[in-house]
């Protein structure tokens, strides 16, 4: 039977890259056909989770495209480092370079995959599969691993001019139309906190209007969240864009075994002193449930020296174990590194420090964790929330002020460190440092925290009981899964007609879009 074939363009970072590769791994497991676009670099970084996926017999496979870094003025392999993160001074010219894959893309497309696209599901930094997907002549639904809160603020501060007279990037204004929940009556962002998408930052004006312009033409948006999440939110984001969404979260559920969650995301550690998946299994094993905090900042964030000084004091004096996802040595300055050396060894028992890339899905969902100390990027958030474990929610650039707004204010399953300012990035202030004590009243809070405590840990278990529901046959994510493949069947092949003003599909999908 003629099946859906859906083409993933994933940003190549992996707090995108990751959530996407999952999504397509659970449209496949509903019988789809997916072709993930990446480059050389980051099909490193998912081989193996899809070979994986293809040894139990998912119609999933890497189309690979080399990037022409000389052309685009980067420097060769940029994007191959250990981090995989690109710096950002090269980002402009990163998304040059991805763009300009797009002929080559649609050549493959045309000439070899089989069966034929039936639909683009495209990364929001991705403008450039507009014209991919009308070159094809197939449907494009746009990518998100961030909530529908964020999604609906960024929306109704553009639309109702929020900032508009509001001189200082500190200055909290409350978000306008946001519908009410019954644990929040309003959230308030400053310009600094909000979610932007490229608007207003110097040197990216064109390609923020052609993300607004791509997202307004796309045919629907695919979000990694769950309706019991935040079902004001989806409402009144679907209702604010009259927009088709489909939420398909936590799509890190798609991994039910520890082999697969031990590949997500990264190949190999090839940093000195890493620790594996199997050590770090074997040392929470040693701990009793719920006692240890787990710290990490994502991909992207490296914290300043000093920063880090405070924040491995704090952890040392909660007396709680911890396990802290430091990253690569060279991500530190000298200082920073001896002072992670001295910590490793002082700790030795209570902390571990992981070297490099962690499983963090994998050690989320042992039982020895209680409470997450994360910089609230979507996916961490997520994750948090699957597991059940509270938050202490220390946001760095980007989204992660709204979704720790999210898991402080709305889900009511953290506690937040203070921080209300971009660190990276739009930065405002030249320094922020949370001090130790800080740090270690947060996690005191997010561990102990007596009836207040237990709330958020009860709340938090039972947020994680929903998104397992929700991922289940009958759960809302599931349904919407089920539901894509079997619209994006080529069942019905339509003339050539025009949606949002541009040429679409000669090969429609077969329900109403
Ligand atoms: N991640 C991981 N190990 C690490 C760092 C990150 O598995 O050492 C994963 C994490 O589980 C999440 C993604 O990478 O799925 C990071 O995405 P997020 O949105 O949380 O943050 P970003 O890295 O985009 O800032």
């Amino acid at each position: 039977m003629a099946t859906a074939h859906f083409v993933f363009v994933p940003l190549m970072s992996q707090g995108h890259l990751i959530p996407a590769v999952d999504t397509a791994m659970l449209l496949a497991t509903h019988g789809a056909v997916c072709t993930v676009i990446v480059t050389p670099a980051s099909a490193a970084r998912v081989r193996p989770t899809v070979e994986s996926a293809q040894r139990s017999g998912l119609r999933l496979r890497l189309a690979e495209f080399p990037l022409d870094y000389a052309g685009a003025g980067l420097p060769e392999g940029v994007d191959s480092t250990d981090d995989g993160h690109v710096p950002p001074q090269f980002m402009p010219r990163y998304f040059l370079a991805v763009s300009r894959i797009r002929d080559a893309v649609e050549r493959h497309l045309r000439d070899a995959a089989s069966p034929p696209p039936t639909c683009v599901v495209a990364d929001f930094c991705h403008p450039w599969t507009s014209g991919l997907a009308a070159a094809l002549a197939v449907p494009r639904l746009t990518f998100f691993s961030t909530c529908a809160l964020c999604l609906l603020c960024h929306h109704n501060l553009e639309k109702f001019r929020a900032f508009d007279g509001v001189v200082g990037d500190d200055e909290p204004v409350p978000v306008p139309g946001l519908p009410p929940t019954s644990t929040s009556s309003t959230i308030t962002v400053t310009r600094a906190q909000a979610p932007r998408f490229f608007r207003g930052v110097p040197g990216w004006e064109k390609f923020a209007d052609d993300v607004e312009r791509a997202w307004a033409e796309s045919d629907g948006d695919v979000i990694n969240t769950f309706l019991e999440m935040e079902p004001e939110f989806v409402a009144g984001y679907v209702a604010a864009r009259g927009t088709k969404v489909w939420t398909v979260g936590p799509v890190a559920l798609y991994h039910r075994t520890t082999a697969t969650l031990a590949l997500r995301g990264h190949t190999h550690n090839s940093v000195a002193g890493a620790v594996d998946a199997d050590e770090c299994l074997r040392w929470l094993d040693g701990k009793d449930p719920s006692s240890v905090v787990y710290v990490s900042f994502g991909s992207i964030v490296d914290l300043e020296e000093k920063q880090t000084i405070e924040l491995g004091l704090g952890l040392e004096s909660s007396g709680h174990p911890f396990v802290w996802v430091v990253k690569s040595p060279n991500r530190h300055g000298e200082t920073a590194a001896s002072f992670l050396r001295d910590l490793e060894a002082r700790v030795a028992g209570r902390g571990l420090l992981v070297w490099g890339w962690a499983p963090q899905a994998l050690i989320l969902s042992h039982g020895a964790v209680g409470a997450f100390v994360t910089h609230c990027g979507w996916n961490s958030t997520m994750e948090a929330a699957t597991a059940g474990v509270a938050v202490v929610a220390w946001p760095h650039f980007a989204d992660q002020f709204v979704n720790a707004k999210m898991a402080v204010e709305v889900l009511r399953i953290g506690v937040g460190v203070g921080v209300e300012e971009p660190v990276v990035y739009q930065r405002v202030k030249k320094e922020i440092v949370v001090g130790r004590e800080t740090v270690e009243a947060a996690v005191r809070s997010a561990m102990d925290g007596g009836e207040e405590g237990e709330a958020r840990r009860r709340r938090a278990r039972a947020l994680s009981a929903k998104a397992t529901a929700a991922m289940r046959e009958g759960g809302s994510s599931h349904a919407n899964l089920v539901d894509l493949v079997k619209r994006f069947q080529p069942r019905h092949v339509v003339e050539s007609g025009a949606r949002n003003g541009k040429a679409t599909s000669q090969l429609h999908p077969s329900a109403d879009l």
